[in-house]
């Protein structure tokens, strides 16, 4: 049987201001303004329906200081798909903007890297520093997931379905993974935190929240070994991902777009 093909979605569902010394470790010589988006993802061939990360929910964007856009389940609904077709839902990395909302999708099948789940339920979230990006709300939602038979484990590479596939990439925290797509223009990978912005792995610079340095610097020529050219990286926040692809359907200009699409730049 022939590879399946995939549609591939990036739906905006946050931003935040900043500055480019924010997003640098060591920071950056250029005080400018650098904003951040928030994205969720969705992947679809016929009437199979893979989502990628399900965002964080209003009540951590207003603690946190976010300005919260729509749930990643409307988002969703904006491209015509109700919450209970989805079957499967990757959890690139259990963060509180990657791994929140959780319950919206009540009849996915969730999967996360052994790693991240014995990461966020071990010694290390004792540290302060170590656990802020995190929500234990979440933790909890994916425990309860868990033992309700609900989540498929990953250690490494793995696929979900065919022309779909995972990567573990650590670095940006021990069970981050990124998602490989079969779409008409080829193969695509979903980097999510593997690179938060463009010039993270164009530059070979490195977001400031990192567990290892080193597996994030590896983790980028991973990123090229899986992808069929370097236009077919997307990376997980940055906002010229909007600008670069075309709208995934008239109107949802600035809301969605269609990342299978030729991207111009
Ligand atoms: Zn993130």
């Amino acid at each position: 049987m022939a590879m399946p093909i995939y549609e591939v979605y990036a739906v905006r569902y946050a931003q935040r201001g900043g500055r480019r010394p924010e997003h640098f470790l060591h920071g950056d010589p250029h005080d400018l303004p650098m904003s951040m988006d928030y994205f969720v993802w969705l992947v679809r061939s016929g009437r199979r329906v893979i989502v990628v990360d399900t965002g964080f929910s209003e009540a951590t964007a207003k603690r946190r200081g976010r300005e919260f856009l729509r749930s990643a389940r409307a988002g969703f609904e904006l491209l015509g798909v109700q919450a209970g077709q989805i079957s499967d839902v990757v959890i690139t990395h259990m963060h509180n903007d990657h791994a929140g909302t959780m319950a919206d999708f009540p009849q996915a099948r969730f999967h996360v890297q052994d790693a991240e789940m014995a990461y966020v339920t071990g010694r290390h979230m004792g540290q302060q520093l170590l656990r802020r990006p995190y929500e234990l709300h979440d933790v909890q939602t994916m425990v309860r997931l868990i033992f309700e038979g609900r989540v498929s484990f990953h250690a490494g590479d793995d696929e979900i379905a065919p022309g779909v596939s995972i990567h573990h990439i650590g670095g940006h925290t021990p069970g981050l993974q990124s998602v490989r797509v079969h779409t008409a223009r080829g193969w695509m990978v979903l980097a999510s935190d593997a690179s938060h912005y463009y010039e993270h792995f164009e530059n070979d610079r490195v977001f400031p929240v990192t567990v290892n340095i080193a597996a994030v610097l590896e983790g980028y020529a991973k990123l090229h070994r899986l992808a069929d050219s370097p236009r077919h990286i997307v990376p997980g926040h940055d906002p010229l991902v909007m600008k670069r692809y075309p709208p995934a359907a008239p109107g949802l200009e600035g809301i969605a777009v269609r990342l299978d699409a030729e991207p111009v730049y």
